[in-house]
């Protein structure tokens, strides 16, 4: 079991079959969560005009302090045409132009009367044009995902419309005769099917809509029939059916189908089982069908798979620090995620780490990698995780 591929080599497997897809125009109004094809730059200067920081009067600050004589008013949207001259100020609202000859504001809370003001340095509460960027400048570089923060950047710099990776159209296909709606009566010997949820809402986190098939039952003409359809998308993610049972249908359809297996089986616990396989461009990820087994699979391998795909600069895990809560037994064979939960910088280990103890799992919100090994990992270890 030890010649198996580990997390790293398996990943690396993956990410060598990924080709970024085809970039395409996205409206920036609807380009959150999406990932930059390419550097987008400034449009215009921002601020793109000297403006106010403040509500108060423009000002040559050299004539402060003293009275000054108003001579007109810039609001936000209406710049005073008038220049400011020696001995005079307009009335000034945040983020309106600061008029010709004028180099400071003075904040309305600091003038003693009418215009009375008090002394200000040339550029006091005045927003520079050019302040945050100027027109040309990357504002946000290619391979960086877009949250709230770039694109309101991208919209203030006065980019309309951005490049990015097509979004990955991705089937998601569950497999297994003992798998029921929720919401139905369970016969005996059947279970609810949750995996596709799993699989459709950790692919909602990467910013991708799932195409969640029917499920199918272990029938060779069914499966078959399904796994047919579902390769014609650019990713296949299937669950259950990979293990080396007879009804685990999964490998060898997808083999009759032209599609070639890249690894199956990983020195990882959970989620050994998991199988990579492609068929030109189109990647085939078999996920286990425990469900804790099916999570761990997807986070180290169809995530940043998902990721690259979409062109982002590093689409590897990103792996967080900190301290093992309690003491934990390590697999000789096989590297295992560890369901805990975050404590400040403490990570306490959860019972119930069978994978199949989906209910368990959900209490957990970091996944601890405890590196394959002899003996205990001792409490107060320093380890890596990945928050989920
Ligand atoms: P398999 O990988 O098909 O051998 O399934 C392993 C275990 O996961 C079995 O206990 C299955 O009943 C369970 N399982 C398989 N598919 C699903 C699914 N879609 N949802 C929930 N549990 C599943
Ligand atoms: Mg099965």
């Amino acid at each position: 079991m030890s010649d198996l591929p580990g997390i790293d080599e398996a990943l690396a497997l993956v990410l060598a079959h990924v080709r970024r897809l085809p970039l395409e125009d996205v409206a920036i109004v609807a380009a959150a969560g999406r990932v930059l094809g390419e550097d987008a730059h400034a449009v215009v200067d921002l601020p793109p005009f000297d403006s106010s920081a403040m509500d108060g009067y423009a000002v040559r600050a050299s004539d402060t302090p003293g009275p000054l004589t108003v001579v007109g008013h810039s609001a936000a949207g209406s710049p005073e045409q008038r220049a400011v001259g020696p001995g005079e100020a307009a009335v000034i609202s945040t983020g309106a132009v600061v008029p010709e000859g004028a180099d400071a504001v003075v904040p309305v809370e600091r003038t003693t009367g009418e215009v009375e003001v008090e002394g200000v340095v040339p550029g006091e509460n005045v927003r520079p044009r050019g302040g945050d960027t100027r027109a040309g400048n990357v504002v946000v570089a290619a391979g960086s995902r877009l949250g709230p923060p770039q694109v309101s950047a991208l919209a203030a710099a006065g980019v309309a419309v951005v490049r990015c990776a097509r979004r990955p159209r991705v089937a998601v296909l569950a497999t297994g005769s003992e798998l029921r709606v929720p919401g139905e009566p369970l016969a005996p010997g059947q279970i609810y099917e949750s995996n596709s949820l799993l699989i459709a809402a950790q692919l909602a986190q990467v910013g991708v809509d799932a195409n969640v098939f029917p499920f199918v039952t272990d029938d060779a003409a069914a499966t078959l029939a399904a796994l047919e359809q579902a390769l014609e998308l650019d990713v296949l993610i299937t669950s259950g059916g990979v293990s080396v049972g007879p009804h685990d249908l999964v490998r060898a359809t997808l083999r009759e189908l032209g599609v070639t297996e890249v690894f199956w089986r990983v020195a990882v616990k959970p989620g050994k089982p998991v199988a990579f396989a492609v068929r030109g461009e189109t990647l085939a990820f078999g996920l286990p069908g425990n469900p804790v087994s099916s999570l761990v699979a997807f986070e180290l391998f169809v995530r940043p798979a998902l990721q690259a795909l979409q062109g982002m600069r590093d689409p590897h895990p990103h792996y967080f620090v900190g301290k093992l809560g309690h003491a934990v037994a390590r697999n000789t064979q096989r590297d295992e995620f560890v369901r805990a939960r975050r404590d400040g910088d403490q990570l306490v280990p959860l019972s119930g780490q069978d994978s199949h103890m989906i209910v368990h799992a959900a209490a957990a919100n970091a996944l601890v990698l405890v590196p394959r090994g002899e003996g205990l990992l001792e409490q107060g270890t320093q380890v890596s995780y990945l928050p989920i």
